[in-house]
């Protein structure tokens, strides 16, 4: 038996067996110290030389990364901009001076009151973001106790253990000798994941007591599909992965040569799978992985980690890039999906009591129409460079989506006066992700040139289970009859009224939810690059009969359990072998 068997979460597929080697360590509880009145002002230089030395360290970072991390960049901007943020370093010196307190309590004074603001906000990418706060607080921490170096292990390919990833802590990282991520830190959207999906290895996440169990040298096995750590394994327990690391990669060889191809049931009928992206950097994934277009570009990258607003010039340069990289598939963007307070500064701060149910996605931009125009015109000038749309996120029924259109055509008229080209007839679709959108449906396909389920955010209000509470998170079921039935209302709603219907949550990119909703059927499914290959490899060995079969079975249940056996029995009947590599989250 392995001496431990540590659990966290799995962020990227794969299996790895290495030793462990430590990086970016935390450092022990800043000390707590009532500065005397007279070296105040050397404690506040001792904090600004920090907070320096950690800018000058992303500036490196940044001008040294490996030609395959350089999508990273604006990754470490964000970093630089924390460092650089008032309310990080500004607010420290200001305890120091005011409070007398040490520089290492005053930026962890700052960093808690960062991190109430990030609790407010309803979007979980964006309050995994405080992560990148805490790790660039920790690494000035490390500066002030003069511990910011880390040696490298020898030259030996290891598995790196860390508190937390940070794309600066990229620096100096060679991804060759890289086998695979475990951090203590991290959920399903931080750094970690992203940065392992980029390099391709396996990684886990959330692990906790990681520097208890693991010492650097231990043997490990990292098991990126259940999110499982061995430590010291026994020889049957190390066989045992590599034997399903070789079936793995050999699977990813077999599923990867057919993705380019259509997705197309056994018997002719053909699901368009797009990517979910969020940048034009985004492209090169997505079109390797078999994307046949950006079926939900996320905006609010654009918006968050950032001191100001971005300019109409910077959001059309960034948006055309991604249309003409993408080109000639087509581009839906959804409108920025932000709300919650603090992401843009201090005025707009709403201070919510539930902000899931408050001032966001539409609402949020009906009310700051500055903001909304300016990106509406960004996004018309981008459709000059390639096959383009517009959608727009959690929008409550017909009222809103005529305001919003409104505004569109507003933005329209100005550019046409200025003589500026856009394509003037780029489809204008709607998000149904609040119940009040499904019961409307028919009434918003009139409107509407398509649909796009956001299936997240309509589980979670259908359901009424916070997507992004760990407490309710066994209630959070896309299989449940209300989800289901609500899929099929709306896709039945939309063909009536000759538009299609693209699903763009994740649970499309479920093994288990793909032939409900092939058999509705669904016209599209937009999901993470990465699992367009298994998930194009599952619809071409599918057919539609059985999928219609199971539907109709399906909608006769009465609860998730019953629907998720039966789904359970037939999608392993049918794909034994695909469902050993799909990562235990979404497979129970
Ligand atoms: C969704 O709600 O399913 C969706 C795709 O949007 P987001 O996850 O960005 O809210
Ligand atoms: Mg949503």
């Amino acid at each position: 038996m392995a001496r431990a068997i540590l659990h966290g979460t799995a962020v990227s597929s794969g299996i790895a067996v290495g030793r462990g080697f430590y990086r970016n360590h935390r450092p022990g509880p800043a000390p707590h110290i009532l500065v005397p009145l007279e070296s105040v002002e050397t404690e506040a230089l001792r904090l600004e030389d920090a907070a320096n030395a950690v800018a000058a360290e992303f500036e490196r970072a940044k001008a040294s990364l490996p030609a395959s991390l350089h999508d990273q960049t604006d990754l470490i901007d964000s970093h630089l901009l924390i460092c650089r943020d008032p309310k990080l370093t500004g607010e420290a010196l200001d305890r120091v001076r005011a409070q007398r307190m040490n520089a290492e309590w005053a930026l962890e004074e700052s960093v808690a009151r960062i991190a109430e603001m990030f609790e407010r906000i309803p979007f979980p990418y964006i309050r995994d973001r405080i992560q990148d706060v805490r790790a660039v607080a920790d690494r000035i921490v490390r500066h002030l106790a003069d511990a910011a170096s880390f040696p490298e292990t020898g030259g030996e390919k290891g598995v790196l253990l860390a508190h937390d990833l940070t794309p600066a802590d990229s620096l100096g990282l060679s991804p060759q000798r890289l086998l695979a991520f475990i951090t203590e830190q991290g959920g399903k959207t931080s750094h970690t994941g992203i940065l392992a999906r980029s390099l391709q290895i396996p990684a886990v996440v959330g692990v906790a007591g990681l520097s208890g169990e693991i010492r650097p040298g231990d043997l490990l096995v990292v098991d990126g599909l259940r999110g499982r750590v061995l430590v010291d394994p026994a020889e049957s327990e190390l066989a045992q992965a590599i034997e399903r690391q070789e079936q793995f990669l050999s699977y990813q060889r077999r599923i990867r040569v057919s993705a380019p191809l259509p997705a197309e049931t056994e018997d002719g009928h053909r699901l368009h799978v797009f990517a979910n992206m969020e940048k034009a950097d985004d492209a090169e994934t997505a079109l390797s992985a078999g994307a046949e277009g950006a079926g939900l570009v996320r905006t609010e990258y654009g918006y968050i980690a950032r001191s100001t607003l971005p300019t109409e010039e910077e959001l059309y340069r960034e948006y055309s890039r991604l249309a003409a990289a993408m080109a000639p598939r087509r581009v839906t963007f959804r409108t920025l999906d932000v709300g919650a307070d603090k992401i843009f500064s201090e005025r707009r701060n709403l201070n919510e009591a539930n902000p899931a149910l408050g001032m966001r996605g539409i609402r949020y931009c009906m009310r700051h129409r500055d903001i909304f125009r300016t990106q509406l015109r960004a996004i018309l000038r981008a459709s000059a460079h390639g096959d383009t749309a517009l959608m727009f996120p959690l929008v409550s029924g017909v009222t809103e989506l005529r305001q919003a259109k409104s505004i569109l055509n507003e933005a329209k008229q100005e550019l046409d006066a200025a003589g500026v080209p856009f394509d003037a007839s780029m489809p204008v679709g709607t998000m149904i992700e609040l119940p009040s959108a499904v019961f409307t449906a028919e009434d918003l396909a009139r409107e509407s040139d398509f649909f796009s389920i956001g299936t997240n955010d309509l589980i979670q209000y259908s359901l009424g289970v916070d997507r992004d509470n760990r407490h309710v998170a066994h209630m959070h079921q896309p299989l449940h009859p209300a989800v289901v039935r609500a899929i099929k209302f709306v896709t039945d709603m939309a063909h009536k009224a000759g538009i299609s219907v693209c699903v763009c949550g994740e649970m499309a990119a479920d093994p288990l939810c793909l032939p409900v909703l092939l058999g509705m059927p669904v016209d599209a499914v937009s999901i993470a690059p990465q699992s367009i290959p298994a998930i194009k490899h599952l619809i071409r060995r599918s057919s539609m009969d059985e999928n219609r079969e199971m539907l109709h079975h399906v909608l006769a249940a009465s609860t998730h359990q019953s629907i998720n056996s039966m789904v359970l029995q037939s999608v392993y009947g049918r794909f034994p072998e695909d469902m050993a590599f799909f990562i235990s989250s979404l497979v129970p």
